[in-house]
């Protein structure tokens, strides 16, 4: 069913209803200014009624086949496949990437979709051997409930199909509380679902503030699982809030990601990667590179490549196929990078590009690529978060020296290490303390059949994609079968007196 243009409503046990407080949001173009559409400010009344729902659809979804499970996913993919051009060019209009990148976004979530629905006929289990004679024994994946789904505004499309898919195809039902910054694309989502055929209740959005609606499922005695991908310090509340009802807690947080550039690398390849992964979503990627440790023998050669690229890099509305780089999401996002502009200045280090606001008639929140050079590895622009397009160089003596600087942050979620030396290559996967490394790549560009996620403060252990994914959207039961028709005592009855 359609909601009314421009004014959406959330999607509570198969409905399009408003918000009991019959107050709205705006979610608007961070390029243009321009309104996209209104939003309920959803309550905690709203969350209990999405909550409820879900909480009764489980019944039965829950002892849905699971292939079946998996056909209602096939079709969502296939609807998501042929919408992309529109997700594609809304995704830009209302989060701001560039339409290439938001093209890649949908298409990561056409990716998981299919996949996921592939894991209908998989969840392997295991079968393994009793230790008493007629006795079978294997282990099973059983969902476990409601999964309450909180989401960031980086990956509209994505990061809520990493988390949905597979909490769907195992069995689980959901209440989605998307970013209030990109509810749209949130919104068409569960319209493809709802279109799909997914039974009422079994996902359910509910738009709103963190504060409130994401607070409240935080803190509901029915929700069994959190799975959230956003800030360190929401992620830290998360789990400290979700312990008293002891949920289980899945979390994505923050990156400061570094790539080696060692000297013997091919430096126009690294300057590439570089580029693509420092700018890219104008750094606003939990897998950006912030940090590029650098060998001090190319330590110039490799500025002054990345400096020229990135001054030719074009910035502005994304819509527009010429345009690289797109705006910030919103005036905090613009004014915390330019004050870390000023942190960079204030600590010693270079600026050899950027450090500004881009104007240029545009209305958007743009901001320059920013380059800082000559960074010390332990001044704030090399040590905390910024999540905008501006990088820090710092520069290293050698393989153990780039580790060390590169493992130096309480962040783990990425890294990378451009050499030539295969040796270097395999101490470095070995040594970096993240959850991905690439070789001769960017940080960035993750796929969607291997795991994702961090170490340290980047999350708590849990991985996203794969089939890693299953452990966090299910529980294993153990199944012991006894057909020997009599008491068989394990331990006891079958060893030597
Ligand atoms: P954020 O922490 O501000 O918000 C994330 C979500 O949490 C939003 O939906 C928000 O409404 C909700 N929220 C806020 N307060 C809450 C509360 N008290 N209870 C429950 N929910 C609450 O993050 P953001 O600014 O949207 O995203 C940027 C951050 O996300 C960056 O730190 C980035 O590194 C991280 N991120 C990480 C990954 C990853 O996979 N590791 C991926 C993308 C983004």
């Amino acid at each position: 069913m359609a909601v009314a243009a421009n004014t959406y409503r959330n999607y509570i046990d198969g409905a399009w209803v408003d918000s009991e407080s019959g107050e709205q949001f705006e979610d608007t173009n961070p390029a243009t200014g321009d309104l996209i559409g209104s939003f309920p400010r959803s309550t905690t009344a709203d969350t209990d009624r999405a909550v409820a729902a879900a909480h009764q659809a489980y019944a039965s979804w829950r002892l849905y086949p699971a292939p079946k499970r998996a056909e209602i996913l096939f079709k969502v993919a296939e609807l998501l496949r042929d919408r992309k051009p529109e997700l594609t060019r809304t995704m830009t209009q209302e989060m701001g990437k560039v339409l290439t990148e938001a093209g890649g976004d949908v298409q990561e979530g056409i990716d998981m979709t299919y996949y996921m629905a592939g894991e209908g006929r998989r969840m392997f289990g295991q079968t393994v051997p009793a230790e008493m004679p007629d006795k079978f024994a294997m282990s099973v994946r059983q969902p476990l409930g409601v999964v309450a789904v909180i989401t960031p505004f980086n990956f509209p499309m994505a990061i809520p199909t990493w988390k949905l898919m597979p909490a769907l195809v195992t069995g689980n039902t959901a209440v989605f509380k998307p970013s209030g910054d990109v509810p749209l694309l949130a919104e068409m989502l569960v319209q493809i679902f709802e279109e799909a055929g997914l039974p009422k209740g079994v996902v359910n959005i509910v738009h709103g503030g963190g504060a409130t609606v994401g607070q409240r499922l935080l803190e509901h005695p029915d929700v069994k699982i959190v799975t959230f991908t956003g800030s360190k310090e929401t992620g830290i509340h998360v789990a400290r809030t979700g312990a008293d009802t002891l949920k289980r807690i899945h979390l994505e947080l923050g990156g400061k990601n570094a790539i080696i550039v060692m000297d013997d690398a091919d430096l126009d390849n690294a300057a590439d990667g570089i580029l693509w992964s420092a700018f890219g979503t104008s750094g606003q990627r939990c897998t950006a590179a912030s940090r590029v440790v650098v060998h001090e023998r190319v330590y110039d050669g490799l500025a002054a490549r990345l400096v020229e690229r990135a001054e030719a890099l074009r910035i502005g509305n994304g819509l527009d196929p010429e345009v690289d780089v797109g705006p910030l999401i919103n005036q905090a996002a613009l004014d915390k990078v330019d004050r870390y502009t000023g942190i960079a200045r204030d600590e010693g280090a270079e600026i050899l590009t950027g450090g500004e606001h881009y104007t240029n008639g545009e209305k958007g929140f743009f901001y320059r690529p920013t380059i800082y050079g000559r960074v010390e590895r332990d001044m704030r622009v090399a040590t905390e978060e910024i999540f905008g397009p501006a990088t820090a160089l710092i520069p290293c003596r050698d393989l153990d020296d780039a580790i060390a600087i590169s493992n130096r942050v309480e962040y783990g979620l990425s890294s990378a290490i451009y050499t030539d030396d295969v040796n270097a290559a395999f101490r470095a996967i070995r040594d970096l303390d993240t959850g991905i490394t690439y070789i001769n790549a960017g940080t960035i560009g993750a796929e969607i059949q291997l795991p994702f996620g961090g170490t340290k403060y980047t999350g708590n252990g849990h991985r996203e994609a794969g089939t890693a994914a299953l452990d966090t959207y299910t529980e294993w039961k153990a199944v012991y079968v006894d057909y020997s028709g009599k008491l068989q005592r394990a331990q006891i009855d079958n060893q030597p007196s």
